[in-house]
């Protein structure tokens, strides 16, 4: 199913690639947190309905929760899309960022397993690879000093 999910991935950022936008246009709030290259080698796309997997599989074992979440934005890979409305919301650009850095560091398939199997485990608030996004994101709302994501990702993940 994991696979599943990743050619389902693979064909939606295909399908908008014309649409995304490079996160190197917010260098300038960004570039101390997350480096030029994290946000030169990742994008956006802002949509009017977030696209979601719905697998029939999906229902009933466990990610309910998933599949019924009205996200204002999602992480697929180096990509995340945001509901036309909040694209101007850094916060939420910066947690995006956070899921973009989780990927790559636990692997396309790595990431989708555990993230479902932290959903099902824990319920979204409390899923820790959400916990550490919004935690992060917080952090930078709150203005807090600048520390490289980066790091801070691959050390507590
Ligand atoms: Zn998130």
């Amino acid at each position: 199913m994991i696979d599943k999910i990743e050619q389902w991935i693979d064909r939606t950022l295909k399908e908008y690639d014309h649409l995304k936008v490079s996160c190197a246009v917010l260098l300038p709030e960004f570039q101390a947190f997350f480096g030029a290259e994290v946000l030169e080698n990742s994008y956006f796309v802002v949509v009017d309905s977030i696209p979601k997997p719905d697998f029939d599989e999906l229902t009933g074992a466990g990610y309910d929760e998933f599949l019924n979440m009205k996200p204002a934005g999602i992480t697929y890979k180096n990509t995340y899309f945001i509901q036309r409305g909040f694209e101007n919301r850094f916060a939420l650009h910066f947690h995006e960022l956070v899921h973009v850095l989780q990927w790559q560091l636990l692997g396309a398939f790595g990431f989708i397993q555990r993230y479902l199997d932290e959903i099902a485990e824990y319920g979204y608030d409390k899923a820790p690879l959400e916990v550490m996004a919004y935690e992060l994101d917080s952090y930078f709302s709150a203005g807090l000093p600048v520390k490289s994501i980066p790091d801070y990702v691959s050390k507590h993940l």
